[in-house]
């Protein structure tokens, strides 16, 4: 991976320039939204031009968050820009179809927190130890005295909040909580946004809980816990994408298990299972085992989009996961 740049070179890239785009990858979570929101936020207050590209849309679940009315899917005509920023994304495929949008930027920056970062872009800024890109986003906003208002703050505290499952990963540290302690001062209320982000849910992720628990496996001992969803099913309880969000933490939390797998069959023209995979010790390394089928991620947290039908996919990747665990 290339060495990284520093902020005061992204500074001076985002001073000098006008025209903005900032994109964050597919099916974006609190940290790809949030992350993404509070940079264009902090770009619009500068007095810049900001759009915030997303290959999905913003997920209806945060469209509470102020600023989330900003982003949009990318037109299907390219537009100029003379930035174009990606956050949160570790590989530019990643984007979408946000990249064949943008015609000519000057310049690519590229800020991650994943460890698989392929390091694409002219200024490359990847901190594998941040728990959130939204974290990395605050460190710079700060090192270079731009705006933090409180809009932008609801969004950096999405971020962190969501990408630290509510402060509960090891990847929380004690910066983790200072910058939480100045978005508070921002003006964050932690109570409010918690309901939005992680109490409040609509029934059809219930029904697509239980629909879920009913295809349940334990594999290896009961080190490995799966459950899948198929398009039939999910047409069924009426799930969306976001629906899914989150619920494989109640496989991960179960006594024994190692990994947790989620499979799940994608909308047609896709025609991919997307595997999302948890673990909860960093001898069994997810991101390892996704990279065998061209995903990536976290140690701990990871995922792929993986060629095949539904049973194929979860026979190939449970095998993987099985072999990674007897050899870790
Ligand atoms: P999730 O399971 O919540 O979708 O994703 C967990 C982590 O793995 C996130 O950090 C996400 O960016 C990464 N991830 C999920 N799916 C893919 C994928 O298809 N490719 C890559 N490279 N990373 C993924
Ligand atoms: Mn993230």
């Amino acid at each position: 991976m290339s060495t990284n740049c520093t902020f005061a070179q992204i500074t001076e890239a985002l001073r000098t320039h006008q025209r903005f785009v900032v994109m964050s990858h597919l099916r974006p979570d609190g940290d790809a939204t949030g992350c993404a929101v509070a940079l264009a936020l902090c770009l619009k207050e500068m007095g810049k031009e900001v759009a915030v590209w997303n290959h999905d849309g913003a997920m209806e679940k945060l469209r509470f968050l102020p600023g989330s009315e900003l982003i949009q899917k990318p037109p299907a005509e390219p537009l100029d820009f003379d930035v174009a920023i990606a956050l949160d994304t570790s590989t530019q495929p990643r984007l979408g179809d946000c990249p064949a949008a943008v015609r000519n930027a000057k310049l690519w920056i590229n800020i991650d927190h994943h460890i698989s970062n392929t390091g694409y872009g002219n200024l490359v800024y990847i901190d594998s130890h941040a728990p959130a890109a939204g974290q990395i986003v605050f460190e710079l906003i700060r090192a270079a005295g731009l705006p933090l208002t409180a809009a932008i703050a609801d969004n950096l505290w999405a971020a962190i909040a969501t990408d630290t499952g509510s402060f509960q990963y090891s990847n929380t540290t004690a910066r983790t909580f200072e910058i939480c302690a100045e978005l508070i001062a921002a003006g964050v209320n932690v109570g409010k946004i918690s309901e939005h982000l992680f109490q409040t849910h609509p029934r059809s992720r219930l029904e697509l809980l239980r629909a879920l628990l009913n295809t349940m496996q334990f594999t290896c001992d009961g080190r490995v816990a799966s459950f899948a969803l198929t398009r039939a099913t999910a047409a069924e309880v009426g799930a969306g994408p976001e629906d899914t969000e989150g619920l494989i933490d109640t496989l991960r939390g179960t006594e024994g298990v190692m990994v947790a797998v989620f499979f799940e069959e994608m909308e047609f023209p896709e025609g991919r299972i997307r595997v999302s995979m948890r673990s909860k010790d960093p001898r069994y390394n997810v991101c390892k085992i996704c990279a065998q089928f061209g995903g990536g991620g976290h140690v701990l947290a990871a995922g792929a989009r993986v060629p095949g039908d539904l049973a194929a996919v979860e026979a190939k990747v449970l095998k993987a996961i099985s072999d990674a665990i007897q050899h870790p």
